[in-house]
């Protein structure tokens, strides 16, 4: 038994299923809770920086887990900078004997975290999966050898067994001292009660009860393609991005769903995308920087360039593409953008727009209220021709898509998205104006 131990809460802000938390609880007398908050280059040195959107969502997040963890006697101690230098600036401030905290799918984060181990050896430290549905001695290959596309990784796992979701501990180790005022570092805006769409624990398991009682889930297959609607997709990616809610957890209340209400094509079909987010999680930790590099696994780089301008154009939806400009506004608008939206927006940054697709992945880490590293950055590699694709590269004829998604353009008419700018370039190639 430690006599101080620490917790860093990441993308894990719950208290149910979160097995560090439950090995916390037994393996400490007190125990300090922290949120350890992204530092800015975790944007691949892209200058940008989430939303107000998505801080609110955070805000609320924190806010869910300090109640939980305020009726279990302890709270938020601090937020901490999750550079090397903050993370050991931590350390040495409470100087426990043991830290605990759940894996990482993201190559800067572990990079610092298996830094800040070398530089303090007399502390335990335990890090533990919590982000996936399996765990990686559970998988039948090495990360290593991870399958190269997503067909190969799904035949491998998809019958493994899924350890079950664990409960919320009864009771936690006591905590040091008050807490510092965590809410200080949001401001008032983003300490709104109500952001369009509610974070926090509860609220994750509001939503997916209420999804999985409807009969939504019956029909998942045939709907989760559509560009809006609420029930048209289950939405879990909302929570599952900040671990509001596990997604081992998820599939405790789809199979409760199944036994109760049937299974079917469409049920199965829920799982099915939950293993391309686990394909990308384990994806990202097979492949580490590789995963927000130009050339991302492949072995040439991409032929694009950068313009400014047709830039700036698609991230407000001011290209000459409808369906693009509607998505990319309501992404800019709610946050949320749909998957059929996301491979569409993606496809003419890299393919119409030639432009270089880190550009467009950063945006979306900027500005999405599910931003997950490992499903983003795998996901504009899959599309950008550079990662796990065996097809090299998925170019989107935006007009078909149109047709099929939107026959009747009402999401092109929601959003405005057929208003915009005729012409994409007011220079030529040389820089001059366009003038005619
Ligand atoms: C360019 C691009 C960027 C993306 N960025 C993110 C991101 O930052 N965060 C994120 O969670 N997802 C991302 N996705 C995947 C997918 O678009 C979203 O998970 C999905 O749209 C979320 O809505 P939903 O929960 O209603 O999904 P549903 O269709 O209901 O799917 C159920 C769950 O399966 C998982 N899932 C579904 N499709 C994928 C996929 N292609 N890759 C990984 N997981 C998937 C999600 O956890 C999702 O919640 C991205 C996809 C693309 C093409």
């Amino acid at each position: 038994m430690h006599k101080l131990g620490l917790i860093c809460f990441f993308n894990d802000l719950r208290v149910a299923d979160n097995p560090a938390l439950m090995q916390a609880a037994s393996g400490c007398e007190k125990l300090i809770c922290v949120y350890i908050q992204p530092p800015d280059d975790l944007l691949e040195g892209f200058a940008i920086a989430p939303t107000t959107l998505r801080r609110q969502q955070l805000y609320q997040s924190l806010d869910a887990l300090d109640r939980s963890l305020g009726a279990l006697s302890q709270h938020i101690q601090v937020i901490a900078d999750g550079s090397t230098e903050g993370l050991a600036a931590l350390l040495e401030r409470f100087d426990p004997c043991a830290v605990y905290r759940s894996e990482q799918a993201n190559w800067r984060m572990q990079t610092r975290w298996d830094t800040v181990v070398q530089r303090f050896p007399n502390m335990v430290f335990c890090e533990i999966t919590s982000h996936t549905l399996f765990e990686s001695s559970a998988l039948p290959f090495t990360i290593a050898n991870l399958p190269s596309s997503f067909s190969k990784f799904r035949h491998q796992v998809e019958s493994l067994q899924i350890p079950e979701a664990i409960a919320a501990p009864l009771n936690l180790p006591p905590p040091i001292t008050t807490p510092d005022d965590w809410r200080q570092r949001f401001s008032s805006a983003e300490q709104r009660p109500s952001p369009p769409i509610a974070g926090g624990e509860a609220a994750a398991f509001r939503h997916t009860q209420a999804y999985f009682a409807s009969n939504a889930a019956q029909s998942y297959k045939k709907t989760r393609n559509a560009l809006d609607g609420w029930g048209n997709s289950t939405k879990f990616s909302l929570w599952l991005a900040c671990g509001a809610i596990s997604a081992r957890e998820v599939i405790r209340q789809l199979r409760l769903h199944e036994a109760q209400q049937g299974a079917n094509e469409s049920t199965y079909w829920i799982y099915f995308e939950l293993l391309w987010r686990e394909y990308f999680q384990w994806y990202s930790h097979r492949h580490g920087d590789r995963i927000s590099a130009f050339q991302g696994i492949a072995t040439s780089t991409p032929n694009t360039s950068f313009y400014p301008q047709r830039f700036r154009k698609w991230c407000l939806g001011n290209t000459p593409y409808p369906i693009v400009n509607a998505c990319m506004k309501q992404l800019n608008d709610s946050g949320y953008m749909s998957n059929r939206g996301r491979q569409l927006v993606a496809s003419c940054l890299v393919h119409e727009l030639a432009l270089d697709w880190r550009y467009g992945a950063a945006y979306m880490a900027q500005n999405l209220l599910d931003y997950d590293f490992a499903s983003n950055w795998g996901n504009w590699q899959y599309l950008a021709g550079v990662g796990a694709d065996p097809r090299g590269h998925r170019r989107f004829n935006l007009q078909k898509q149109s047709q099929t998604y939107d026959p009747e353009g009402h999401f092109i008419a929601l959003w405005k998205g057929a208003e915009c700018e005729a012409r994409l370039d007011h220079v030529d190639i040389v820089d001059w104006p366009i003038t005619n």
